[in-house]
């Protein structure tokens, strides 16, 4: 699907960003007889906090009893398996432990698994020294909450599944599309403004991430502040493959602290940090962050090592004043907020989407629509398949023979399926995040230039003109040789 081709001129409803808040509303309402627009200002869809997140869908038990945002954690995380199942994204249920590591710190367990029960969590319980050796033995605690419900996905391919489904199911997805607006008429959302022109409707949903206060503010219902805290993550090697559970420390303050836990990649991550930034755009990576985050995770497991380390990313919160989710109708009729989405908002989003919807509901007529697609079929990973599977899919299409990241194993069938199929990738990170290429032990170092070869030719546009992630992204200024002839 082409998302830069022109939107149309109204919308019953139009969704303020594309991350994985907006992604799930857009999939949920296109169940309905209704015409609905997405607007992300980025590149593609994932480019804020939804990108820079580590994938937990969190079991519940150490989200706060009595906030909106623990009673939507627990309702989206039993949601997620059916959903992965039918967007073909790949979700494990691995589970938790949140431990204590020093005498002081047992007692605290008790209180959290009692907010665990309160919140809904039944499955929980405090295990013992010995188990906890026997499950992670490079974990050293001495009692744990055990918490098996916890699960792990990949968070960029499930926006991008989201996105193409909705966009399958009929909504108009528009990238490097801004709202600078909200233009409202006797105290009703007439339309917003975006830089590719007005779009006329009744519908206004705020899912702007760290924005969400600006754009509130656009519609004249700006009564709160985003607060935004950066988090930074650190990937290791895949051959330090320490735990295969979240392990959590105790929380602090802001946040549930250093964690060290698996990826459905098969890598283990440690991190995040929570720190204050001004720059809502700042994801960069520090080596004093660093040192912090790794010296903390070692209480947890002793033997990591920075050297076990092959690359760092960092995502916004966008966190709030009351800490909580603010999610609601506004004074402005039309304009409803999805917004203050901190964690657990990759959890919570299939339920903030089922919310978002009945709060439409209440106010216009929601029809369903024949013919929703709840499925989106994806061809399992060349790395996954077995060798039979695989000569299978060579013979099926012999560019599956043609090995363009060696380190993660995608074919250049796989580059060119993440470029046409859905809402296709137009930039080299969003063929990284959609196929992993360049995403394992060289980090791109040997496939970056053959994916932007590609790239350059499924897109119909000259090498120099491929970008990184968007406008001004460049890689290349001109050839020394035909950098054509590398992919053929
Ligand atoms: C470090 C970190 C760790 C986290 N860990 C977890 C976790 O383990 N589990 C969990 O459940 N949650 C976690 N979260 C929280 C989770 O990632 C967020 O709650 C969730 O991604 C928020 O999604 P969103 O769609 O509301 O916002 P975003 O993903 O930020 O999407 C908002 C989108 O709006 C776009 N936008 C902004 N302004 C405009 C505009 N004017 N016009 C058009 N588009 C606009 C942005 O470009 C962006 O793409 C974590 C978050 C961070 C940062």
């Amino acid at each position: 699907m082409n998302t830069q081709q022109e939107l149309p001129a109204s919308a019953d409803v139009v969704i303020i960003g594309g991350g994985v808040c907006g992604c799930f509303i857009a999939r949920e309402l296109a169940r309905y007889q209704l015409d609905i627009i997405l607007i992300e200002k980025g590149p593609d869809v994932c480019e804020g906090a939804s990108k820079g997140n580590g994938g937990t869908i969190h079991s519940g038990v150490n989200t706060d009893h009595g906030t909106l945002k623990a009673t939507l954690c627990i309702k989206g995380n039993r949601l997620f398996p059916e959903i992965a199942e039918d967007l073909s994204v790949p979700l494990k249920t691995v589970g938790s432990l949140i431990v204590a590591t020093s005498p002081e710190e047992v007692p605290l367990l008790d209180d959290m698994l009692e907010n665990g029960r309160k919140n809904g969590v039944a499955d929980a319980r405090i295990i013992g020294r010995d188990e906890i050796a026997r499950l992670e033995p490079h974990v050293r605690a001495i009692a744990a909450i055990s918490a098996p419900s916890l699960r792990i996905v990949c968070p960029q391919r499930l926006v991008f599944a989201l996105a193409d489904n909705a966009a399958a199911n009929g909504v108009h997805v528009g990238v490097n599309t801004e709202a600078t607006d909200v233009l409202i008429e006797n105290g009703k959302v007439r339309a917003v403004r975006t830089n590719r022109g007005d779009i006329r409707t009744r519908f206004a949903v705020n899912a702007a991430g760290v924005y969400a206060d600006k754009v509130a503010e656009m519609a004249g219902a700006g009564d709160f502040k985003i607060i935004p805290r950066k988090g930074e993550y650190y990937i290791l090697d895949k051959q330090a493959q320490w735990v295969s559970r979240n392990i959590f420390p105790l929380p602090g303050e802001h946040s549930k602290g250093a964690c060290i836990f698996p990826t459905v990649d098969g890598n283990n991550l440690v991190g995040p940090n929570s720190d204050v930034v001004e720059d809502r755009e700042d994801t960069s990576t520090t080596a004093s962050v660093r040192r912090r985050v790794f010296e903390l995770a070692r209480r947890l497991v002793p033997e990591l090592r920075q050297d076990d380390m092959i690359s760092a990313f960092a995502g916004i919160r966008p966190t709030t004043e009351t800490e909580d989710f603010i999610i609601g109708p506004t004074a402005v009729e039309g304009f409803i907020n999805c917004a203050g989405i901190q964690s657990p908002g990759l959890t919570a989003a299939p339920a903030i989407a089922e919310m978002i919807v009945a709060i439409i509901g209440e106010r216009t007529e929601l029809k369903k629509k024949k013919g929703f697609k709840p499925k989106r079929k994806r061809a399992p990973r060349f790395a996954d398949c077995s060798r039979k599977e695989r000569d299978k899919l060579i013979r099926e299409d012999p560019r599956h023979a043609h090995i363009i990241c060696r380190c993660e194993i995608v074919t250049e069938k796989e580059i060119v399926d993440a470029i046409q199929e859905g809402i296709g990738a137009t930039t080299l990170n969003g063929v990284k995040f959609r196929t992993r290429a360049g995403m394992g032990r060289c980090q791109g170092g040997f496939c970056r230039s053959r994916v932007a070869m590609i790239l350059a030719r499924e897109l119909g546009v000259s090498p120099e003109k491929v970008l990184l992630r968007g406008s001004g992204s460049h890689l290349f200024v001109g050839g020394t040789k035909d950098l054509r002839k590398i992919v053929g």
